[in-house]
């Protein structure tokens, strides 16, 4: 037990603590995007469903027992939505990534991932015989000077990237990403965990306008589509290999009925025209806050204070005003890149977002002084 304490105290001292907390205040910190985590029309088809027998529990994993109409429903539909040959459904995003990259590649290949991609694609590269390199970020040149490396005595080269970064919020090259993958013969493979249901022709992502040769894409479920779940699309060949060798697919249980028909419902309204519109006020709620507060453009805002202490006291003091605004600190982000993390969502009003930056533009300026 004293180990443990120590290492409580020692992440205590060090500022890295970390405890739960209640949602409290006005959300700028959840991947709800598009505000469908409490929306009436999924809520209401989450009663019916279960009113006719949509399974709560799978009871088994998909290749016994656990394999249910609304799994199937949901990867059909998906792969035809997406532009794919077919879909695998995981109960959320970590084990889809983790199981493409411990699945996918042999020890004849080699992964080339960006030196930010999320800690589901970096556990599963820890894997022996898994040959990897960290890519810094973003560096199109320096994934050439890679692909030309290794190309010679790689059976299988694979590029690993985020559409849009989670603690940043930049978008990644993919057009020049998935060039140089069609040249090298490489597959470029596209975690949308942030950019589905908020990017693309009615939020089909930002991969979503790239031929479908050599991509492999990612949508998660739990974050704009507000219900939970990873849908990887790819080629029958891929998909089929994922069911035959990708061990968090075969054993484990499958993911519950519902959530499948759920995840299903939330695609279909994130690409009507009330997701249209949804994302239409989101983007002009980006488009102030950008010109107010920095950043990409995107939903996603960092606010880089560095210090640990310094992003903890600024969010607390920033909570105290009422707004649920999180701070992120090492190891999810390089250190000395403490930060608050604000993500907007559809849900807030121009004038609350004018009040929030108001409130968040003195730490931001602070820091700026001081650099
Ligand atoms: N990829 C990225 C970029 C993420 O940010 C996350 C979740 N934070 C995941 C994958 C994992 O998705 P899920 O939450 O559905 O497990």
């Amino acid at each position: 037990m004293d180990l443990f304490q120590n290492k409580l105290s020692a992440l205590q001292t060090k500022n890295r603590l970390r405890s739960l907390s209640m949602a409290r205040g006005l959300d700028l910190s959840s991947n709800d995007y598009l505000g469908l985590t409490d929306h009436q029309t999924i809520k209401a088809a989450a009663i019916e469903a279960i009113k006719n027998g949509v399974g709560l529990g799978a009871g088994g994993s998909r290749l016994l027992r656990g394999n249910a109409p609304e799994h199937m429903a949901l990867e059909e539909f998906a792969a035809q939505h997406y532009g794919f040959e077919k879909a695998l459904y995981f109960a959320n995003g970590f084990a889809a990534n983790y199981a493409l990259l411990t699945t996918l590649p042999s020890r004849h290949d080699v992964v080339l991932f960006d030196s930010l991609v999320h800690a589901s694609m970096r556990d599963a590269l820890y894997t022996p015989n898994i040959k990897s390199e960290k890519i810094a970020h973003n560096d199109v040149s320096a994934f050439e000077a890679a692909l030309k490396k290794h190309r010679p005595d790689s059976q299988k080269i694979f590029i690993a990237v985020e559409a849009l970064y989670s603690m940043d919020g930049d978008f990644a090259p993919l057009k020049e990403l998935y060039a140089l993958a069609l040249e090298y013969d490489a597959v470029l493979i596209v975690d949308e965990a942030h950019s589905s249901g908020v990017f693309g022709a009615h939020g089909k992502g930002l991969a979503d306008s790239l031929p479908r040769e050599n991509l492999i894409i990612l949508h998660t479920c739990g974050k704009a589509l507000g219900i939970a779940g990873g849908i990887v699309c790819a080629s029958a060949d891929i998909i089929d290999y994922l069911i035959n060798a990708a061990r968090p697919f075969i054993y484990s249980t499958a993911p519950p009925p519902l959530q499948a028909y759920l995840t299903q419902k939330a695609i279909e309204l994130s690409a009507s025209s009330e997701g249209d519109l949804a994302r239409e006020k989101l983007m002009a709620l980006c488009k102030i806050a950008h010109s107010k507060l920095g950043g990409f453009g995107s939903h996603i805002l960092p606010v880089i204070l560095g210090d640990d202490k310094k992003a903890m006291d600024a969010a607390e003091a920033l909570q105290e005003l009422g707004y649920d605004i999180r701070a992120v600190r090492p190891p999810t982000v390089p250190e000395n890149t403490a930060r608050l993390r604000l993500s907007l969502n559809a849900k807030l009003t121009q004038a609350e977002l004018g009040n929030i930056i108001k409130a968040v533009l003195p730490f931001a300026e602070k820091e700026k002084t001081a650099a």
